[in-house]
């Protein structure tokens, strides 16, 4: 009998992945890549560290304009203690802990070592790398699927895996031709939005703040859509950023039109609440308003966030009128940021939207329009936060696609 042929397409986190996982059923495995080495974005990942897994896993941080259902599904088909012993057995990569931010990494520290420690699994189960090979297309034909590359010989195979990621730093490899082949096979592709990216103020309000960092919980709210976080937040010489501004930052990515200057980012910035700053600014004492919020906030932001109140920071408690602390309160714990756009896909560490969910079998990765074409990362409808989220689904979705295209059986290829 002769070995099953797979095509895997695009050697980052879910692709290496998944020719990991064809290999190992034991199918003549391709891993066709367009750059020179693959893997790019593991290598930048977490500052070069390589936030390799969340600690703990909160489905609902997933965000998808797909069937929730089918994400769940996807995500618990490898289940994250899974994942952890993948890493630590098969690669041989202790995962340590960063607690306060419940991240994991390898005890190297190095993003390098995940990278190249997958390239040579992939390598040592038998898949063969093929870089430097930009794919342009796929055809299927009556039983396999002939994969047509930019200057290389077109190649037949029984199944490919879409692994080419989505459209966020295009430097690293991916730029969306994965999408617009799946589009002409005719899949639904929901509209794609840059995800996971800094927020910028055009008028530079706060730009005298740049490099004050602070954890505190944000809000984006645009019609329809609404996303709040808790974590880390940084002013940047442009606006803003850090973990919990990308977190929220789709929302208002996503508004457009008129919706756009309706969408607000508001943000409580300390951890006392509308109570507790009514506590602390009582009526009484000779204490001062810049005294009491210094005491809470960097004193930089406390003066500016003082300032935007309309606030003399001089002014005793006692001689504060009731009207400025309400505004003072209001500042602090709903303060709104002006914004006037994002860092769009130079920046983002994901892409929103794509290969809707209903388009494939949530157990195999198998589309539903075309048989033999298995589709997996971040190319498909769905991210999650910072945090080791995006690997979570990239190493989940790359081994179920792998695992199925390696060892499906005979099939006729068809389109519908
Ligand atoms: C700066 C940054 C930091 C990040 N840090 C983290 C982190 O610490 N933790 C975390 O969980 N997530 C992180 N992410 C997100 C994470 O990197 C992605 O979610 C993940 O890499 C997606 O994997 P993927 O395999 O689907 O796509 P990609 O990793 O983008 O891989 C797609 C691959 O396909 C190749 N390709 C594309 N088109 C073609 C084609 N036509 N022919 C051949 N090859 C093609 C590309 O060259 C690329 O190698 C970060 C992202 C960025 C940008």
């Amino acid at each position: 009998m002769t070995r099953r042929r797979v095509a895997v397409i695009g050697a980052g986190a879910a692709g290496t992945l998944a020719a990991i996982f064809a290999a190992t059923e034991g199918a003549e495995t391709l891993l066709l890549e367009r750059t020179a080495d693959g893997g790019r974005k593991i290598l930048i990942s977490g500052g070069g560290r390589c936030n390799i897994l969340p600690a703990r896993v909160d489905e609902r941080r997933f965000v998808t304009d797909s069937s929730p259902n089918s994400l769940r599904k996807i995500l618990r088909s490898w289940p994250l203690a899974e994942q952890i012993a993948f890493f630590e057995r098969e690669l041989g990569q202790p995962l340590v802990e960063e607690e306060e931010s419940a991240k994991l990494f390898p005890a190297s520290n190095r993003a390098r070592d995940v990278r190249d420690g997958l390239l040579a699994l992939a390598a040592r189960r038998g898949a063969r790398f093929l870089p430097n090979t930009s794919v342009t297309d796929l055809i299927p034909g009556d039983s396999r699927w002939r994969v047509l590359s930019e200057r290389a010989a077109p190649l037949e195979v029984d199944a490919v895996v879409v692994a080419t990621g989505g459209l966020s730093v295009p430097k690293t490899g991916s730029d969306g031709t994965g999408l617009a082949i799946l589009q002409r096979l005719g899949h639904v592709v929901h509209p794609t939005y840059a995800a996971l990216t800094p927020i910028i103020d055009e008028a530079g309000v706060f730009a005298s703040l740049a490099g004050v960092s602070l954890p505190v919980t944000i809000t984006a709210r645009s019609d329809g859509r609404q996303a709040s976080a808790r974590g880390g937040f940084l002013f940047t010489h442009h606006g803003y950023s850090g973990p919990s501004v990308l977190d929220v930052s789709h929302v208002l990515a996503r508004a457009s039109g008129p919706e756009r200057h309706s969408a607000t980012l508001q943000v409580k910035w300390a951890a006392l609440d509308q109570d507790g700053w009514t506590r602390a600014l009582r009526p009484e004492g000779t204490r001062t308003v810049a005294g009491v919020i210094r005491r809470e906030l960097p004193e930089r932001l406390a003066d500016a966030l003082i300032a935007a109140a309309g606030v003399a920071p001089a002014t005793s408690l006692a001689q504060l009128r009731k009207e400025e602390r309400r505004r003072l309160i209001e500042t602090l714990t709903r303060g709104e940021l002006p914004w006037s756009g994002d860092e769009g896909y130079k920046k983002a560490e994901v892409t929103g939207g794509g290969i809707s969910l209903a388009e494939i079998d949530p157990r195999t990765l198998e589309s539903r329009r075309a048989r033999g074409l298995y589709i997996c990362g971040e190319v498909l409808d769905a991210f999650g936060p910072i945090g080791g989220y995006n690997f979570l689904w990239a190493w989940a979705t790359g081994r179920a696609a792998g695992s199925a295209a390696g060892a499906s059986r005979e099939w006729a290829a068809s389109t519908q």
